[in-house]
């Protein structure tokens, strides 16, 4: 069988490769010059890796772990806690505290979903679970923060049970591949060989007589016996127009919503201990991170990141990194903080159009299986339509192989 796969990262990469190893050929369409999409890693003047997307990753993200187990490449503890961040006055909340608001947050969810069903805001179970002064609450900034939508916009329900199992299972120590995360696109791709068209974007996917096609910017069509679409939501929305989908799959597609976020990666002079410090008065945060034992790189960078909008129009982000290497350099006393920085806005990055999506408010659960069905000879992968991290990417991926392969 031959597949066409539109998007290379982690998705469509890993799709591409599962199906490969299956015996399949495949050919990789790709808007970009690079493989990995938001899993970009790049280097500061100080020779400090950073990542210019997705990040942390977590103990249980098992597919992601299991890939790096298998190319040789470690991943080192970032040495901070993501979900406790601590407060300019110097305090951190504990690890039960942290387990209570996850839970109260589970409970209001629920309340909320018997008495009013599931059309309900972030923001409306957030004020349900801390009262009128949830927004001051440390972990409703830092949920906030990492939805990146707007809360009024996203389903409260949904989100809360996607960080029920934290409340009993949260381990602080996340990690990163060495090498930077996307040590791993790079190998997938390497071991996929010379399949994947750079500069290709997909403007239009047709389905008929058995064979799918795609057709990209330049006008030139490709055609295949099944598809994998692994492109951004907002790409995603535009691609479905042509497709006959069921109706619970394009309900789905068309009501996720896609955040935006900003990092800013600085690189700091002299030691960087590891610490995760929220701004003041602030919903943003900026993290330094451990220098792995024993490992001869450079260490010295320091992270802020804004996730949402909102925060991100706050800090001036159309002007330039200035601003807000201002603000960061105020409140991180600890750290030298130097003028070199990369500042990279992904409400405005043309590729992704976004940094990650959530369920919209019009989710409902049977959404959440949704994907695990084929639309004729195509499979859905990405974030979207799995969950927004690297591990559920390539969970993601290798899902959409599966269904294209079953008889
Ligand atoms: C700022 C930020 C912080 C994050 N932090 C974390 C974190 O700490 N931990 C974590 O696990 N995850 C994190 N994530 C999320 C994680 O990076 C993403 O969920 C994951 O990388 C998405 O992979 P994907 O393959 O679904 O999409 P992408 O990586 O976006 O891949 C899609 C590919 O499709 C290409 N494309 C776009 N349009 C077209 C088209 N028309 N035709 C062909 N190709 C096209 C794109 O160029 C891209 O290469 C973060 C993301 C961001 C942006």
């Amino acid at each position: 069988m031959k597949v066409l796969v539109a998007g290379a990262g982690l998705a469509g990469l890993n799709a591409a490769w599962e199906l490969q190893k299956a015996g399949h050929v495949v050919e990789v369409l790709e808007s970009n010059t690079r493989v990995g999409g938001r899993c970009w890693s790049d280097t500061l003047p100080n020779g400090e890796i950073f990542e210019h997307g997705g990040e942390f990753i977590d103990v249980n993200d098992h597919t992601l772990r299991r890939l790096c187990a298998e190319f040789g490449l470690p991943i080192v503890g970032l040495g901070i806690s993501f979900d406790r961040r601590w407060q300019v006055d110097g305090s951190i909340m504990s690890p039960e505290v942290l387990g209570d608001h996850i839970a109260a947050l589970a409970a209001a969810a629920e309340r909320l979903a018997a008495s009013r069903g599931y059309r309900v805001s972030l923001r409306e179970v957030a004020r349900e679970a801390y009262g009128p002064d949830y927004e001051k609450l440390p972990y409703c900034q830092k949920l906030f923060a990492t939805t990146t939508c707007d809360p009024d916009q996203i389903n409260g329900i949904a989100i809360a049970r996607m960080f029920q199992g934290h409340a009993k299972s949260y381990v602080e120590h996340r990690g990163r591949v060495l090498a930077g995360n996307d040590a791993v696109a790079r190998e997938i791709h390497r071991r996929l060989g010379d399949v994947v068209r750079f500069g290709t974007p997909v403007v239009e996917v047709r389905q008929a007589d058995g064979q799918v096609t795609m057709r990209t910017a330049s006008g030139a069509e490709f055609t295949g016996d099944a598809a994998v679409i692994a492109v951004p939501l907002p790409k995603l929305k535009r691609l479905i127009a042509t497709l006959d989908l069921p109706d619970l799959m394009r309900k789905a597609i068309e009501g996720r919503v896609m955040g935006a976020a900003a990092k800013l990666n600085i690189a700091v002079s002299g030691e960087a201990p590891p610490k995760g410090i929220q701004a003041p008065n602030a919903p943003w945060w900026s993290w330094s991170t451990a220098a792995p034992e024993g490992c001869d790189v450079a260490r010295g960078s320091l992270t802020s990141y804004a996730g949402g909008r909102a925060t991100m129009a706050s800090l001036k982000l159309e002007e330039g990194p200035g601003h807000w290497l201002d603000l960061t350099r105020a409140y991180r006393t600890d750290l030298t903080v130097s003028d070199d920085c990369v500042l990279t806005n992904w409400g405005t990055e043309p590729h992704a159009e976004g940094a990650y999506s959530m369920p919209g408010l019009d989710w409902e659960p049977a959404q959440d299986r949704v994907f695990d069905q084929k639309a004729g000879a195509i499979a859905f992968a990405g974030e979207h339509t799995r969950f927004a991290s690297l591990n559920g990417a390539l969970e993601s991926g290798a899902r959409a192989a599966r269904l294209l392969t079953l008889i």
